[in-house]
């Protein structure tokens, strides 16, 4: 009998020992584990791929093929990426291929690093040996990563890959080149709703800035007596946007020749204000205000100095985009 074909017949109590025995031999047989049902860890072509040396082995240490190559697990909290958040990929120990982005680690407590969503087509699901759980395996080299659990109610996903530290490696993400603007039209959930929507626009973030109480809250900044402005902090790629398109996109939804106020919201935490990071910034400004005076516009918007700028409470966050409504004076209009 041809000697693959028994190995799949056999099923996966004999996984293991007959893998141990093949990677010995230096062939790709490990990667066939589980080919019949459609279940198989990897491809024919990845098979042939390997097979031909394309798709490069990382040599493993005696602790790394413990766990990767005979399914072992490394003791809980003692993974070097269990308490580990920075940006960029998790990729496989063995084979290199991509796994998880770090956008979907999340803290679950258990003590191995916890994803809720593998990349794409990255991380095969099969059935455990111990006819409970499931596996994960990297679905190019078949490197056991762990095991995936449903319906722990742990995360919006409802799924938690429990993965083993060194099934990986990690590869920070490239730093991106980011600026920031701080910008100030009335109430900030209206001046959110338009620059977080610009295209190079990374994140935005509503508070208060230009007043002299620290930490206010929203009801002390209500009052109009802390000399703060509900303004919006923005941060940007340079490369997909500039501070001018930003600037010039802000005048054109509001009312920039009002003062003090906009539309029913009155007092000087509504106020029209541009808070320059930099003297680029605050040319910038200036000479987008003359190009409005000469269009014929009264501009009452006040270009101010950075200041601290304090986060609004959770709740004004994405105001608009969380309850489904749109600005009431906030209106795009194209001036310029
Ligand atoms: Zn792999």
């Amino acid at each position: 009998m041809n000697i693959k074909k028994a190995f799949f017949n056999k099923g996966w109590v004999l996984v293991v020992p007959l893998a141990c025995i093949f990677i010995g031999g230096g062939f790709g047989l490990w990667l066939l584990n589980g080919e019949e049902e459609g279940e198989n860890f990897a491809s024919k072509t990845v098979i042939e791929d390997f097979n031909k040396g394309k798709i490069m082995h990382k040599k493993l240490t005696a602790e790394e093929e413990r766990v990767i190559v005979h399914k072992g697990t490394e003791a809980p909290f003692s993974g070097k990426y269990n308490d580990h958040y920075v940006k960029g990929i998790y990729t496989c120990k063995r084979c290199g291929a991509e796994l998880y982005e770090s956008s979907s680690k999340f803290k679950s407590g258990c003590g191995w690093p916890s994803f809720d969503e593998q990349i794409a087509g990255a991380v095969k699901w099969q059935p455990d040996a111990d006819g409970v759980r499931t596996e994960i395996a990297c679905a190019q080299c078949g490197a056991h990563l762990g095991h995936v659990f449903l319906g722990e109610g742990l995360t919006q996903k409802d799924v938690r890959h429990c993965v083993n530290s060194i099934s990986m490696n990690f590869v920070p993400a490239q730093k991106q080149q980011t600026e920031k603007a701080i910008f100030a039209s009335g109430c900030f959930w209206g001046t959110e709703y338009h620059l977080q929507k610009v295209p190079g626009v990374i994140s935005t973030t509503v508070g208060y800035t230009g007043g002299h109480v620290d930490n206010p809250t929203y009801k002390q900044v209500c009052t109009d007596k802390t000399g703060h402005a509900e303004a919006v902090e923005v941060v940007y790629d340079p490369s997909k946007t500039t501070y001018e398109q930003l600037a010039k996109l802000f005048f054109e939804t509001h009312d920039f020749t009002q003062l003090n106020r906009q539309g029913p919201d009155v007092g000087t935490q509504y106020r029209s204000a541009i808070f320059y990071l930099d003297q680029k910034q605050k040319q910038t400004a200036v000479q987008l205000v003359e190009t409005l005076e000469k269009k014929g516009y009264d501009v009452k918007t006040q270009i101010e100095p950075v200041d601290k700028f304090w986060p609004a409470e959770k709740y004004h966050h994405d105001y608009y985009q969380t309850n489904g409504k749109t600005p009431y004076c906030h209106i795009y209009r194209k001036i310029f």
